[in-house]
């Protein structure tokens, strides 16, 4: 086994996980992060966010001396052979992704090389970024030092974001010379899963094509709910039956209130900007967001023609995280579902295991309740708008005693129609 220097530029989600998953299968890793704070935190132990094993593979890593936390690119640069960039491209208002963090990025270390480098993207980028960011080096790298620039896309879901770093589907690599191959060949040699070499473009391109087909997957899956609503078929039943067949597998088909997160909906924009760009109108994928919009309407519809009208009504909010075992609030469907209620009128309470904290930067209008039975007492309705476990095993009969009308609307059909029927709930789920 080769230890190889690692630098991990960006120590967010996808930075820190996988910053720490190298050093767990044996590499030498430098975590870099421009927020003082989020480095501050790392150094005293302390992980910034809620992601599950995180915490026990950095302090394991911290305490071997294979992963260390800086706030500056220069010390992973001199350090390391292998440098990625794993800073956020949030999207802009067009819904372009935002690639000056990538850009500042690749300016730092081609002015700090003193010797051949791997720069590698992990960040998620249109196709092409590639050519800017070798030519970004190219124009900072005053010594002509040798580099090459790679493209090694992540997959990773937030909430098991560990197991899907050490057991991925596949590993791709996007590289342009055989040095860059078999370096990066040695980095990813511990885990074991197919891997696939392709050129930098496509390495990209892999990355935003996945996502737009997994969203596209989900969509689908939604306006089929509707369809069941409206015939009166069950679209779990439709999902299992359609899921069995090898050709479409089973999942991402969960009808739901739609997606949200840091990845789909910005990636979806990114890619229909980019399509733009190369002249191509993606008509498909910009009517896979319509129907993710529409699901959350939809959602806040299914309440109001329960409860006729939502001024002063208040409803219950279980849930608020994107999706379950995450405190990610980023594009979360609860925020534009608490907003149709709060503009009809209605107020809101609320509870997440552990999204609270970053929620409460972005909703400010709602209540904060400390645990799901608090959420529901007087209230004319529950919403269940992420699927945490932990509102699974409620006791129903406390929570039917709490509310002022025993209502609930299931946006991630997690309870059983008939149970709750039986419990005497008036009970709405999604195409069910
Ligand atoms: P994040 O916002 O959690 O982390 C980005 C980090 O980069 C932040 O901590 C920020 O302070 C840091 N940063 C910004 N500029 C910097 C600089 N100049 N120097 C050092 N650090 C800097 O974002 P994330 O969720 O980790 O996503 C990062 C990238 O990975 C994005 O492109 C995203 O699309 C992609 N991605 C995310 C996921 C996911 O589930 N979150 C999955 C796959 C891919």
């Amino acid at each position: 086994m080769i230890n190889i220097n690692i630098g991990m530029i960006g120590t967010g989600y996808v930075g820190l996980t996988t910053g720490a998953c190298f050093a767990e299968i044996g590499h030498n890793v430098i975590c870099v992060d421009s927020d003082e704070q989020k480095i501050k935190m790392l150094n005293a132990g302390q992980v910034p966010f809620y992601e599950p094993n995180l915490d026990k593979l950095i302090k394991t890593n911290v305490a071997n001396g294979r992963l260390q936390f800086t706030t500056k690119i220069s010390e992973a640069v001199k350090d390391s052979l292998v440098l990625f960039i794993a800073v956020g491209t949030p999207p802009k208002d067009t819904g372009e992704p935002d690639l000056s963090f990538v850009e500042n990025v690749a300016k730092e270390i081609g002015s700090a090389m003193i010797d051949y480098k791997i720069i590698v993207e992990k960040s998620t980028v249109p196709v092409k970024t590639g050519e800017w960011v070798k030519e970004t080096i190219t124009r900072y790298n005053k010594r002509n030092i040798p580099f090459d620039v790679a493209s090694n896309p992540e997959f990773l879901r937030e909430g098991s974001a560990v197991s899907d770093f050490l057991q991925p589907d596949r590993v791709v690599i996007g590289v342009e010379s055989d040095k860059a191959k078999e370096i990066m060949l040695d980095v990813y040699a511990p885990i074991k899963a197919p891997i696939l070499v392709t050129d930098i473009k496509s390495a990209e391109l892999i990355k935003h094509a996945s996502n737009a087909f997994l969203s596209t997957k989900i969509s689908f899956i939604n306006a089929i709910s509707v369809i069941c609503e409206m015939s009166g078929a069950s679209v779990e039943k439709v999902a299992e039956g359609m899921g069995l067949d090898k050709r479409i597998g089973p999942s991402f088909l969960k009808a739901g209130v739609g997606y949200g997160g840091f990845c789909f909906p910005k990636d979806l924009k990114a890619f229909i900007r980019i399509a733009e760009e190369l002249k191509y109108d993606y008509r498909l994928l910009k009517e896979v967001e319509n129907i993710n919009e529409e699901q959350k309407e939809r959602f806040v519809k299914k309440i109001e023609g329960l409860l006729w009208n939502l001024r002063e009504k208040q409803v219950g909010v279980l849930g608020l995280s994107f999706k379950p075992n995450t405190d990610d609030m980023r594009f979360a469907p609860s925020i534009d579902i608490i907003a149709k209620l709060t503009n009809a009128g209605a107020k809101v309470k609320a509870y997440d295991p552990h999204a609270m904290t970053n929620a409460k930067k972005i909703i400010t209008n709602i209540e904060y309740c400390n645990n799901p039975y608090d959420v529901a007492k007087d209230c004319d309705a529950l919403a269940v708008v992420t699927e945490w476990d932990e509102f699974k095993q409620l006791d129903m009969n406390k929570i039917k005693s709490l509310l002022k009308l025993p209502i609930i609307v299931d946006g991630r059909n997690i309870f059983d129609p008939n149970t709750m029927e039986k419990l005497g709930f008036i009970y709405r789920s999604i195409g069910r």
